[in-house]
C-alpha cells in the first residue's frame, strides 16, 4: 500500500480547532510535495448531517458529488488540493447503517454482529478506501477522548497500527494547556489526564499539539513529555493566532512537519511555505477595508456561515482589503428600520437558509440594497428573496412569494418543482410532503452564463460548475414578465432551463445565484463572485462620507 496514515484525536474540551489543525497538517505535507487526502469521522448517530440544525451544528458543507458533510471538510478543501466527497466523512449512524444493511443481506452468514469486529472493520474499511492514490491519509476523529460515542472509532484506529505497521501510522493528540491567571502558570494536568484516557484504550500518541494562549516554555514541554511518554520535540505549541491562515506556518515553526516525516520515515525536500507566508502578510496588512452586512437567521452561532465567512475574507484578500463583517439578525430587520441596521454597510449579502422565520427581513434588506444602489449579493435563499422583492416592488406582483413560505400565494415566483432531473440525469419526484432528507437539488451542476453579464465578467468563462443545496426554484412561468420589468437572467442550467443567476441593470453590482459559490472559494484562489462583490463594495466608498469614515476602523464583529 502506498499511503501512510496520520490519526488526529482531541482531548480535554471540544472546539480546540481539530478540523483546522488537520487541514493545516494537510497543507504542510502538501508544501513538502506530498499528496494528501482527509477523512472525518463524526461520532453522532444522525445518518444524514444535511438534516441537522445549523444552530446546533454549524454549516452543512456540500461537495461536488452531492455529499452533505461536516464543516471541517470545508477547511480541508480550503487548505489543501484534496477534493472532498462522500468518501471523506462518516457518522456513527452511517457506519451502523452500512453494517445493519449487510446483516440484513445475510453477509455475516448468521454470525453475531458486534461492535468489535464488525463496526470497527467497517470503520477501518472507510480509512483504507482512501489509501493507494495519495501519499498520506489524514484521519480526524470527531469528539473528545472519553466520550462514549467515539470509542469504536478510537478502537478502529488503534487496530490500524498493528494492521499497517508503526512506520505507516502516526497518532496526534490535540489538547488544551490553559494559562491560569491567578497562578501565573500554564497548566499541564488536563493534558496529562487526556493522554492517560487515550492510553487506557491502547493509543499512545506520538505527537501532542497543545492549544494554548502562550508559548510553552522548554520546562513545560519537558514536563508534558515526561508525564505523557512522548519525546520533548513532539510537544508542539499550538498557540492562538490572529488569522486561521497562520496555522500551517506556526506548526512548521514548531517543527511539526519535520517530526511527522521522521516518524513516518518519508523522504521529502524542504517545505515551500512561501505561498502561505505571502497569504498571511496579505491578510494581516491590507491597504483598505470594507464593511459588509450579512442579513441572516443564524447570526448567533459562530459556525453556521463558516464557508461564507471565509469566502468573504478571500474576496477581501483579492482586493487587498480587510472585510469587516456585520451579521444582522433578519428577525430584527423585520421590526426595525433598514437604514438603521444597515447603516455604514458598503455591501449587503443575504445568504442561504431555510424556513419562513425572518424572511420578510431579508426581503427588506434586498429592497434597501436595490433602492440605495448598494452592492448586493444574494445566495440561494438570498437570490430567491431578491426575485420576490423584485416581483413585489418592481413588477407589481404584490403577493409574490415562494411557495416554501406561502403555499397559497397567487404569485409563486419561487416554487417547488415536483419533478426534476438530478445530476445522474435521473427523474426525481417530490412534493411538500416528501422527506426532508434526500429530496434536494444537491452537488455540482453546470450553469451557462450569458453575454454582457456581471456574472460572465466575474468568471470570464461561459460554462461554470457550482454546488447546489435547495428544493425550490425560480418559476419559469414568471420569467417573461419579470425580465420585461428589468430583471436580467444571466445564468441557466442548460439541461433543465432552470434560472441559476439573476442580475439588475442600473445598479453598481446586484447579483443573486441559486447555487452556493462560497463552497468553492480558496484563500489562494478567491472565488470570482466574492472578489467582484468586495470590489464593488470598495467602489461604493468613493465619495460616500460614511464609507470614508469606516476606512481603517474595525466595525464590531459579531461573529469571529
Ligand atoms: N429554502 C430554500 C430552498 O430550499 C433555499 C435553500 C438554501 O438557501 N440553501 O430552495
Amino acid at each position: 500500500m502506498r499511503s501512510k496514515f496520520i490519526f488526529i484525536t482531541g482531548g480535554v474540551v471540544s472546539s480546540l480547532g481539530k478540523g483546522l489543525a488537520s487541514a493545516s497538517i494537510g497543507a504542510l505535507m502538501e508544501s513538502r510535495g506530498l499528496t494528501v487526502s482527509l477523512l472525518k469521522f463524526d461520532p453522532y448517530i444522525n445518518v444524514d448531517p444535511g438534516t441537522m440544525n445549523p444552530f446546533q451544528h454549524g454549516e452543512v458543507f456540500v461537495t461536488d458529488d452531492a455529499a452533505e458533510t461536516d464543516l471541517d471538510l470545508g477547511h480541508y478543501e480550503r487548505y489543501t488540493h484534496a477534493e472532498m466527497g462522500k468518501k471523506n466523512n462518516f457518522t456513527t449512524g452511517q457506519i451502523y447503517d452500512a453494517v445493519i444493511s449487510k446483516e440484513r443481506r445475510g453477509e455475516y452468514l448468521g454470525g453475531t454482529v458486534q461492535v468489535i469486529p464488525h463496526i470497527t472493520d467497517e470503520i477501518k474499511s472507510k480509512v483504507l478506501d482512501l489509501a493507494d492514490n495519495v501519499d498520506l491519509v489524514i484521519v480526524e476523529v470527531g469528539g473528545t477522548v472519553g466520550d462514549i460515542e467515539s470509542l469504536p472509532f478510537l478502537e478502529a484506529i488503534r487496530q490500524l497500527r498493528s494492521d499497517l505497521g508503526r512506520e505507516n501510522t502516526a497518532y496526534i493528540h490535540l489538547t488544551l494547556v490553559p494559562y491560569i491567571e491567578t497562578a501565573g502558570e500554564l497548566k499541564t494536568k488536563p493534558t496529562q489526564h487526556s493522554v492517560k484516557a487515550l492510553r487506557e484504550i491502547g493509543i499512545q500518541p506520538d505527537i501532542l499539539l497543545c492549544r494554548t494562549s502562550r508559548f510553552l516554555t522548554p520546562q513545560v514541554k519537558e514536563k508534558i513529555a515526561l508525564f505523557c511518554n512522548v519525546d520533548k520535540d513532539a510537544v508542539i505549541t499550538a498557540k492562538d493566532v490572529e488569522s486561521i491562515y497562520e496555522v500551517p506556518v506556526a506548526f512548521h515553526q514548531e517543527g511539526l512537519d519535520n517530526r511527522l516525516v521522521e516518524l513516518l520515515n518519508i523522504w521529502t525536500g524542504r517545505p515551500n511555505l512561501r505561498p502561505w507566508d505571502r497569504l498571511v502578510r496579505k491578510v494581516k496588512n491590507p491597504k483598505r477595508s470594507a464593511s459588509i452586512a450579512v442579513v441572516g437567521k443564524y447570526v448567533h452561532l459562530k459556525d453556521s456561515y463558516k464557508s461564507l465567512h471565509e469566502a468573504l475574507i478571500h474576496g477581501g484578500i483579492a482586493n487587498d482589503c480587510r472585510v469587516n463583517l456585520n451579521y444582522v439578525d433578519c428577525e430584527r430587520m423585520e421590526k426595525e428600520k433598514a437604514d438603521g441596521l444597515l447603516k455604514g454597510a458598503h455591501g449587503i449579502l443575504v445568504p442561504g437558509g431555510f424556513g419562513q422565520r425572518g424572511m420578510e427581513g431579508k426581503i427588506k434588506a434586498v429592497q434597501y440594497a436595490r433602492e440605495n444602489k448598494i452592492p448586493f449579493f444574494g445566495i440561494c435563499l438570498g437570490m430567491q428573496a431578491a426575485v420576490i422583492e423584485f416581483a413585489r416592488n418592481v413588477a407589481g406582483l404584490k403577493r409574490a412569494n415562494s411557495s416554501e413560505f406561502d403555499v397559497n400565494t397567487t404569485a409563486p415566483v419561487i416554487y417547488l418543482m415536483e419533478q426534476w432531473v438530478d445530476r445522474e440525469k435521473v427523474v426525481q419526484k417530490r412534493d411538500i410532503h416528501s422527506d426532508k432528507g434526500g429530496t434536494m437539488r444537491l452537488g455540482a451542476y453546470p450553469c451557462k452564463l450569458v453575454e454582457r453579464s456581471v456574472a460572465l465578467r466575474a468568471y470570464n468563462r461561459k460554462m461554470i460548475w457550482e454546488r447546489h443545496r435547495h428544493r425550490y426554484e425560480f418559476n419559469n412561468e414568471y420569467k417573461e414578465m419579470l425580465t420585461k420589468s428589468g430583471l436580467k437572467v444571466s445564468g441557466l442550467y442548460p439541461d433543465g432551463d432552470l434560472v441559476e443567476v439573476i442580475e439588475l441593470g442600473d445598479h453598481p453590482w446586484f447579483l443573486g445565484c441559486q447555487f452556493h459559490p462560497e463552497f468553492k472559494s480558496h484563500p489562494m484562489d478567491p472565488h470570482p463572485l466574492f472578489r467582484d462583490f468586495i470590489k464593488a463594495s470598495l467602489g461604493n466608498q468613493r465619495g460616500d462620507s460614511s464609507g470614508k469614515r469606516q476606512r481603517g476602523r474595525t466595525v464590531s464583529r459579531k461573529k469571529g
